[in-house]
Order: C-alpha cells, then structure tokens, then sequence
C-alpha cells in the first residue's frame, strides 16, 4: 500500500501497522482511522491525472484506497460495479424544499442496490489480500446482501446473520447470492453479539463495519464521487441518513482525505438525519455523554441500531464538520419517498429517504439557510422493501376490465 502511512488508534493515539489482518487497536482495543501519505499523493494524484482515468468504478480512487495497486486493478478487471453511481441535479425538489441548489446522488444504483456495496467490495479485496475466502457479517440488511453479492461475484463463502424483521427483498437477495443465512430471533444488538461470537469460534474475515478501518475507506469513496462530479465544487452541505454512523463517518473521511491531498479547498457540513424513534447518535451529540442504547422504534429498518458500534467516529464527523443533526418521523420518511419518487423519479428505500426528509425538516425549522448548495445522498433503492413503498404510496385505483365502463 504505497501510499498508506499507517493506522491510528482514534482513543491512545498509538500509530498501528496497516496489515490487512487489523481491525481494532492491538493496545487498547479502540478504533482504527487510516492515515495517507498525502504529500505522496499530491504527486500522483491530481485533478488532470483523475479526469483522464477511465476506470468507472470506486476503484479509480486507488491512490486513496487502503489496498495495493494490483488489489485495485483486480477488484476493478474482476468485481461487481460499484461505485460511479449518478448525481443529479434536482431543480424541482430544489424548488419544493426551498434551496437554491439541490443535488441527488443515486446510491441505490449500486450493484446490490445499495451504498453499503462500497464497504462490501473493500471487505472483498481486504480478505484477497489476507488469503482469506470466508466472510462473515451481522446487519440489518444492506451490509449482509451486498456482502453476499460481491462474495459471490468473487467466488468467496458468506456467513450472514440478519435480525428477524430485516425485508423480504433483503433476505431474497442473500439466498440468491448463495450465502449461508441466520435469521436471528431479536434485535440488531443480538444479532450483532451472536455474529461476533460465531467470527471468533470459527475465525471468518469480519466485515462488521463499525470495527473494520478499512470498510469506512470503502464507503468514504461516496465523498470522493460526489467533489468529481460536481467538478471539485464543494457543497455547502450533505445530507445523510445515520445508523450505525459508519456511513457519515466514512463520507467526512472521504472529504478530509481530498482535503488533505489538495483536491478540495474545502469541506461540506453535514447534516446528519436520524429516525426520531431511534436517534441514540444525536441523543449522545446533544448530552455530550457517553451513548445510551435506544429502541428500534422506526420502519427505516438500514438505520433502526439502537445500540451503534461506531459512535465515536460519527459523533466527530458531526462536531468537525460544524454539523447539524435533525430527526424525523416515520410519516416523515414516508413523504420523502413520495416527493423523491414523484420529483425525482428515484425510488429510495426508507432509511435512504430519511436523508431528504430531514433536508426537508431542516429548511422548514430555518436550521440550514435556503441560500446554499446541497447532496443528498440516497443509499438504497426501494424495490428492497416494496412494502413500505405501498405504505408510502398507497393501493393504486382498482378498476373492471371493460373498456366500454372505463373513465377517468
Ligand atoms: C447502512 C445504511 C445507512 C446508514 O449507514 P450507517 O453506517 O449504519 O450509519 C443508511 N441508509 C442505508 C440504505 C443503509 O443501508
Ligand atoms: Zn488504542
């Protein structure tokens, strides 16, 4: 990995050796951030050298991807798509919301039809590089399925344990994708434990994201997409939906790191947008404590975690960024379905619309002005949980099938 430095430990500052092997500080157990050699590179890596790279996925960013040349070239030649999902520019829910300038980045066009296809194609390429060619991971669903997906396209084992109530679609996806599936009788803080427990019985390569650096590197390539795309130019704010917090952590990393290689001159703030039936980050943001676990009282089931793994990193991002955190109803989030899908013509499963909801919430409580630039990054699609998009847009009009009886 040339251009890593090494890992550091978030909690004792110990600086730690990027082997792929590592996931937490061997002295005292805390989160790993993944440091560059950004001098290094700001000579290889400029704004020209990326706009002549034709490579269409997450790995055009190798330079800032902790995995080594050939990893890159061979996760690019051989893996999924992932990555290069599009950003639109949304003037009619510009226009709804009351912003001056409103971007849509499609996440949910990603091959398993998700963000989280960006941690599961580096969870991929970590265990190639560490021989391994099993898997596992706990998740509400999106982790599992595009773990599942990317496993499969690579010819590797997954071992999966998902919470009961996770979607239909969600656990289709795992079956089709050939993995071995746990549907576990209790919460994602069950399901969570009783995976850990089974990755250290039988000793299977971990992708349970809020422990794993690298996978938050994965996901930071989102942040990475959206500066290309909108040619360097920094939104004033991005909005983003919040669980475990990997994903906002992974997203301010991507901004930090472009920052740092002198790609950006400036970072966006996030505003950070959590289901008001389970909002433990934010509760932890506001009280300045330590976190306290909180019920799964939302149908946004990608970011119903009651009990987070990875506040820490996420409650940073939020402070650095100077963010603003929102939570939302679950009435919310089904208006926001509705306004994306009817404005936009994106379908966004509903942590995904949690996002715009919150964008919407935040203008009409005048705590983000209407004078600004914003991403509103859409995580997953919504054909993976058709039911709640029924609940959201209700039974279409049931008619006889006679012409003659037909009317508007
Ligand atoms: C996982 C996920 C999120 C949130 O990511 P965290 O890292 O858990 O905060 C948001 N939306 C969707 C669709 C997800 O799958
Ligand atoms: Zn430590």
């Amino acid at each position: 990995m040339k251009f890593v430095r090494h890992a550091v430990c978030i909690d004792c500052g110990q600086t730690v050796a990027a082997r792929p092997e590592i996931t937490t500080c061997p002295a005292c157990g805390g989160l790993l951030d993944i440091i560059y050699d950004y001098e290094a590179i700001k000579r290889s890596l400029s704004r020209r050298v990326l706009a002549a790279r034709p490579e269409p996925t997450m790995w055009r960013y190798a330079e800032l991807l902790p995995v080594e040349t050939e990893t890159a070239a061979r996760m690019a030649a051989e893996g999924l798509r992932v990555g290069n999902s599009p950003l639109y520019p949304a003037p009619n829910l510009a226009a709804e919301t009351g912003i001056r300038t409103l971007y849509i980045k499609d996440d949910g066009q990603n091959p398993t039809a998700s963000l989280k296809d960006r941690a599961s194609a580096m969870a991929v390429a970590k265990a190639l590089e560490a021989g391994r060619n099993v898997i596992a991971c706990s998740s509400t669903g999106n982790a599992a399925s595009s773990l599942a997906g990317n496993c499969a396209r690579a010819g590797m084992e997954t071992y999966i344990f998902v919470p009961e109530r996770a979607p239909k679609g969600k656990v289709a996806q795992l079956l089709i994708f050939g993995a071995h599936v746990f549907s576990v009788q209790g919460d994602y803080g069950a399901t969570f434990r009783l995976s850990a427990a089974a990755i250290k019985k039988y000793g299977w390569y971990n992708r349970n994201a809020a422990i794993n650096p690298y996978l938050l590197e994965g996901k930071k390539t989102a942040a990475l997409e959206i500066a290309e795309q909108l040619d360097w130019q920094v939104p004033d704010y991005l909005a983003l939906s919040v669980g475990d917090g990997c994903t906002i952590a992974g997203v301010w990393k991507g901004f930090c790191d472009l920052y740092h290689a002198g790609l950006i001159d400036r970072l966006p703030r996030l505003l950070s947008v959590q289901a008001a039936g389970c909002c433990p980050i934010h509760n932890a943001l506001r009280s300045g404590g330590p976190l306290q676990p909180m019920a799964e009282n939302t149908l946004a089931d990608s970011i119903a975690v009651g009990m987070p793994r990875n506040p820490k990193k996420a409650l940073r991002a939020i402070r650095e960024s100077n963010g603003v955190a929102v939570e939302v109803s679950d009435d919310e989030i089904l208006a926001a379905m509705r306004l994306l899908g009817k404005s936009c013509g994106v379908f966004a499963e509903p942590a995904a619309a949690t996002a715009l909801a919150g964008l919407v919430r935040a203008r009409k409580e005048n705590r983000i002005p209407a004078a600004c630039s914003v991403v509103c990054l859409i995580s997953g699609n919504g054909l993976k949980d058709v039911a709640n998009g029924i609940r959201a847009a209700g039974e279409p009009r049931l008619v006889a099938p006679s012409p003659e009886e037909f009317t508007l």
